[in-house]
């Protein structure tokens, strides 16, 4: 795919440009940031979930504390199916590390992931435990991203609503693009 005229390359959560790819087979379209943003960059949509064979609709999932899970920001998890309890952490970790080297390599200088979500989310992400009391953690696709490209410029949606954040990460992303062709 070649780029757009000049424009930054931006991976996105793909339910945020109004893809029926979320686990009910809704999306979650971000009018503010398509509006915003969707002029100025080319998407590079991605859904970690049903790409890595998930399908839609499928199960929820959430992650759950485990010691001997993967690391997911600053707690440890698996990746299970809500009712079913399948284990979804090897096939998603080892999906995302192909992934993001995938996508390392289509020169990207920027991401809009989901908030809250166990694959996309990139902070305060809900991690359940055993014992009732929640803690937080990084979806499992985000922490692939966030480890092997600590540089990029990387936000959730949410944040972006917040005009004067938003101008800054765009700033971010031109500036990462123009170190990125002058370094070529
Ligand atoms: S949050 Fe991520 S995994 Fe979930 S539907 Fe959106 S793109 Fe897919």
């Amino acid at each position: 795919m070649s780029h757009v005229e000049g424009r930054p390359r931006v991976g996105i959560s793909r339910c945020l440009l109004g893809d029926e790819v979320r686990y009910d087979g809704g999306h979650k379209r971000d009018t503010i940031l398509i509006a915003t943003l969707g002029h100025l960059v080319e998407w590079v949509p991605v859904c970690p979930e049903v790409e890595a064979g998930m399908g839609t609709p499928r199960e929820p999932i959430h992650l759950v504390v485990d010691a001997s899970g993967v690391a997911a920001g600053a707690a440890r998890v698996r990746l299970l199916g809500v009712e079913s309890r399948k284990d979804w952490t090897e096939p998603m970790t080892r999906f995302s590390r192909m992934r993001v080297q995938a996508l390392v390599d289509q020169d990207l200088d920027g991401y809009v992931l989901k908030a809250d979500s166990p694959s996309c989310g990139l902070e305060h992400v809900r991690v359940h435990r055993h014992d009732g009391v929640d803690a937080i953690g990084r979806g499992l696709f985000a922490e692939a991203l966030t480890r092997a490209c600590p540089d990029l410029p990387i936000a959730e949606e949410r944040s972006l609503t917040d005009r004067a954040f938003r101008d800054t990460f765009l700033s971010r992303i031109l500036e990462h693009q123009r170190r990125r062709l002058t370094n070529r």
